[in-house]
Order: structure tokens, then C-alpha cells, then sequence
């Protein structure tokens, strides 16, 4: 069976340990990998590497840094095929989406960033007849980037890109759900002239592996994204050494249906914000508010749409949503189904496992599921279920749809559907969100901050977002 290796020092290496753990195939439900279980001893090499990498990564002229990340990118796109299967493979998605999303925007992310510091400016600012301050924007030292499994590649080179090219040096964990592609980045760094040390990638289980790089009192910044409560722990392990903290959490987004909204396309992207990924995306959209003068031709036309909403295994091109990713998210996500039906929820589509016919019977299957009837204050409503399962609720005024969408601790995404704009745009204002899509959804501009508010996050990711983060500004005064 293959066995994943470490990336510590530029070097692939068994865990200290030699203690390893199975990597299953949502798809089938068969143990197809091991993957290191790593320990305190392994990020301890892994920061020894990155003290010894930091003084010539940090100081190499950024056009070097640049083309270095825009070769990784090139890598991965010279084995795109083995990434996308890999991709899909692990996590159990529609290979048709590692294909179009995943894999892509893995690319873009170190593209985006091996271009952006080109362009990363200092300030000054001139104070008339007494001097200037000028302000420099130095790399942080080491850094830790952990990420979850959801879309894998795509949010670990999210956070490792603007690490990297902002001149730190990373230990980057992904989730040990998914590490399949996290490794296969690993065996182009070398080729790809990075520098031993720079990028080390260890893998294990979060409260081992991940917790002794929060803990790590040489590791200065920790950029996370994975579940609310797992951000809440962090946070309060990193608070007493004062670290840099940048937590992209959870979230219970609401989707806003207006009445004069373009029914079509709003019906259309509604299914995608749905269950795109199995549902298993952050800013899927997983209450649905409609006013109450369409909810019912909604109602009809949004099954009628799932009826062809095709769940199959990741390599059937026809799939549109495959397996969730493990067993015990599969349960996880069956449990908040029984808790609906209990809270008084009507289940009017799905709700139940898929047992798909060989090889895929022990997979991990779950029909794209729609509640109705629940109060907006129930738990069902107010917990994240991650999973392919959305409420409808009507609304009859703007401000009872506004009061809903607020009522949750979240507040990472927000989709509005209408064509009024005067009153999309105070839907916008008003909502707790730190990203809103007005008549769209997932639509993405690398440029932009990116990150949610309450208990869906601290900080924000993207564009000079990221850069910033993975900085450490100082500013200087000059007298006249
Ligand atoms: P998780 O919190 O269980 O794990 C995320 C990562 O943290 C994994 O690599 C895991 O190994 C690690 N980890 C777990 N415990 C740790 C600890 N004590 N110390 C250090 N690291 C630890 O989350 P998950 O189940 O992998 O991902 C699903 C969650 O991620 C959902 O809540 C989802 O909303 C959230 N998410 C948020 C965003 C966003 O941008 N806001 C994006 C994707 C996913």
C-alpha cells in the first residue's frame, strides 16, 4: 500500500514515530493509503529546516521568489491529470469538479501570489515640515498554515502561496482526511527550485501534528481554516505567545430569495450553492429564505431540479454530486437529519444514505436532502451541518428575511437574489457577512478580502489581505 512520506528539510521522510494512519477512498469505502501520523519531534525538524532556509529565502530578490512559485505552479499543471484523479479520489468529489475547481484555482493561487509581490508596495507618509515615515513590510520568520478537507489543494496553496512569496518559511498540514494532493505538491518543490527548508509539509493528525505547530513557540504566525470550535482552541493556545492568528471557520450562510429576482438563475445557481462539493464548502449557501409570494413555485421547481441532480461515484462523468467525505461526517450529517425531523422538519426531498451498486457499495452517499417547516431559531438551523442538506424557509418582509439571516453566530457568506438593487444593496449593508454575492454566487476575484465575522472568523485571506497577514510592518520616522 502506498505510503505518504513527510516533506521536511527537502527531504521525503517517515514520521519519527514510524506510526502511520489509514487514508480511506470516500468513493468505496477501502483504506487506500497510509499517512503519517506525525508528532512534536517532526515539527521540531521541520522548524530546524526553516531557521536554516529563512536567511536566504527571506532575503532573495522577490523576482527570483516569484519565478520559483510561478514554476511550482507550472509543475502542478505538467501533471494536471494526476492531480485532478488524486484530487477527486481522496476526497470523493465529482472528478468533473477537481477538474474545473480544485486543481485550477490550486494553479491560480500560486500564480496570483508569485505575481502579487511583484507588485507589493511599502508605504510613507510625508508630514509637512516636520519628515517622513516610511514603513516596511518584512516577512514574519515561520510561519504555520493548516487547512481542511473540503477542497484541498485549493485552501492549502491558498495560505502557502502568500506565505511563501511574502518571503516566509511554512509548515504546512493538511487535513489528514485528505493528504493525497498536499504530498503530490511535495515531489515538485525540488524541481521546482524551492529552496530545502522553505516549504516543509507534515502530516498527521490535527491534535497532534497540528497542535504542536500552534504550540511551537518558534512558529510566529498561524493561519487556520477548518471548524469553529477547532479555531476556538487554537485561538486560545496561541493567545499567550501572541501569535499572529489569521481563522476562517464555519458557517451557516443564508440564501435571500427576492420574488422579482431572476427565477432561472437564481434556480439554477440555488442548486449549485446547494450541494456543489457535496455541500462540503464553507459559503454554500444551507438556508434557504424565499418570500413567501414564490415559495411555493420555488418549492416545486427546486425538486424538480434534484430529481435530475444526478449522485454517483466521483469518475461517472454524469455525477453531480459524489461521496461525502468519510464515514463519520456521512453519520454526522444523517444525525443533523434525524435532529430536523425531530425539531418538526418535513424532509420533502432526499434524507436518506445511497447504496450504490460495486465497487462502490461501502461508499459514502447521501442524497441532496431539502427540510422544510423548521422555526429559524431551532437547532438545524442555527449549527453547521456541512453536508448536502438545506432548509427552506418563507419570509414576507425585508427586514424578517434580514432578522433570520442574522440570527446565527456565523457570519462567513451571503447570497442575495433580486433585482431591485436599491434594496439588494441595503440587504448587503445590513446582513452579518464578510462576503455577499448579489444574484451569484462563488464568484471569486483573487484580489478580494476574504474571511467571515463572528464565530466565522478572525482576520482575512486574499490579495493584499494575505500579504499583509504574512508580514510584519515597521515604521520608521525621519526627521526633517
Ligand atoms: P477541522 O477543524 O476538524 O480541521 C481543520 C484542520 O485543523 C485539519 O488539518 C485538522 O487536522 C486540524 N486540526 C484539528 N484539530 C486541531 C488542533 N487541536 N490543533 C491544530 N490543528 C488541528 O475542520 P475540518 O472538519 O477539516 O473542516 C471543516 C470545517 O472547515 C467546517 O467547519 C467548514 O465550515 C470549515 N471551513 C471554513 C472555510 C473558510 O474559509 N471559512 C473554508 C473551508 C472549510
Amino acid at each position: 500500500m502506498k505510503k505518504i512520506s513527510n516533506y521536511i528539510a527537502g527531504k521525503h521522510c517517515e514520521p519519527h514515530n514510524n506510526e502511520y494512519i489509514d487514508n480511506v477512498d470516500p468513493a468505496t469505502g477501502e483504506v487506500y493509503s497510509l499517512i503519517p501520523n506525525s508528532s512534536s519531534e517532526d515539527i521540531e525538524k521541520a522548524v530546524l529546516a526553516s531557521q536554516e532556509a529563512f536567511p536566504l529565502w527571506s532575503s532573495m530578490g522577490i523576482e527570483k521568489r516569484s519565478a520559483i512559485l510561478m514554476n511550482v505552479a507550472d509543475k502542478i499543471e505538467s501533471r494536471l491529470e494526476e492531480f485532478i484523479t488524486a484530487e477527486s479520489k481522496d476526497n470523493g468529489k465529482p472528478l468533473s469538479l477537481a477538474r474545473n475547481v480544485d486543481i485550477p484555482r490550486a494553479i491560480s493561487n500560486f500564480r496570483f501570489f508569485a505575481t502579487s509581490i511583484l507588485h507589493f508596495s511599502s508605504e510613507s507618509h510625508y508630514m509637512e515640515g516636520v519628515g517622513i515615515n516610511y514603513t516596511t513590510r518584512k516577512p514574519i520568520g515561520i510561519v504555520g498554515c493548516i487547512s481542511p478537507w473540503n477542497l484541498p489543494l485549493y485552501l492549502f496553496s491558498w495560505k502557502i502561496a502568500p506565505a511563501l512569496a511574502a518571503g516566509n518559511c511554512v509548515i504546512a498540514k493538511p487535513s489528514e482526511v485528505t493528504p493525497y494532493t498536499a504530498y503530490l505538491l511535495s515531489t515538485v518543490l525540488e524541481e521546482a527550485g524551492v529552496p530545502a527548508g522553505v516549504l516543509n509539509i507534515v502530516h498527521g493528525l490535527g491534535t497532534k501534528s497540528g497542535d504542536a505547530i500552534v504550540k511551537h513557540p518558534k512558529i510566529k504566525a498561524i493561519s487556520f481554516t477548518g471548524g469553529t470550535q477547532t479555531g476556538a482552541y487554537i485561538a486560545k493556545t496561541a493567545a499567550p505567545m501572541f501569535k499572529k492568528l489569521s481563522l476562517e471557520l464555519g458557517g451557516k450562510n443564508p440564501n435571500i430569495i427576492f420574488a422579482d429576482c431572476d427565477f432561472d438563475e437564481m434556480l439554477k445557481t440555488t442548486v449549485r450553492s446547494s450541494f456543489a462539493n457535496q455541500g462540503q464548502i464553507c459559503l454554500c449557501g444551507s438556508r434557504i429564505l424565499i418570500e413567501k409570494s414564490i415559495y411555493q413555485k420555488f418549492k416545486l421547481a427546486f425538486i424538480e431540479k434534484l430529481k435530475r441532480h444526478k449522485v454517483s461515484f466521483p469518475t461517472d462523468p454524469e455525477s453531480r454530486m459524489g461521496a461525502v467525505v468519510s464515514k463519520g461526517h456521512m453519520q454526522k450529517v444523517l444525525s443533523c437529519i434525524e435532529l430536523a425531523k425531530k425539531e418538526g422538519g418535513e424532509v420533502i426531498f432526499g434524507g436518506n444514505q445511497i447504496k450504490m451498486s460495486a465497487p462502490y457499495d461501502n461508499g459514502f452517499y447521501i442524497e441532496p436532502t431539502v427540510i422544510e417547516g423548521l422555526p429559524y431559531n431551532c437547532k438545524t438551523n442555527q449549527e453547521e451541518i456541512f453536508g448536502p442538506v438545506v432548509t427552506i424557509m418563507p419570509f414576507e418582509t425585508e427586514e424578517e428575511a434580514i432578522q433570520i439571516a442574522n440570527s446565527t453566530e456565523y457570519g462567513l457568506a451571503t447570497t442575495i437574489w433580486s433585482n431591485d438593487l436599491k434594496r439588494a444593496h441595503r440587504v448587503a449593508d445590513t446582513v452579518h457577512a464578510g462576503i455577499i454575492w448579489i444574484n451569484a454566487w462563488l464568484i471569486r476575484d483573487l484580489r478580494t478580502p476574504f474571511g467571515g465575522v463572528k464565530s466565522s472568523g478572525v482576520g482575512r485571506e486574499g490579495g493584499w489581505e494575505a500579504l499583509r497577514f504574512f508580514t510584519e510592518p515597521k515604521n520608521i520616522f525621519i526627521k526633517h
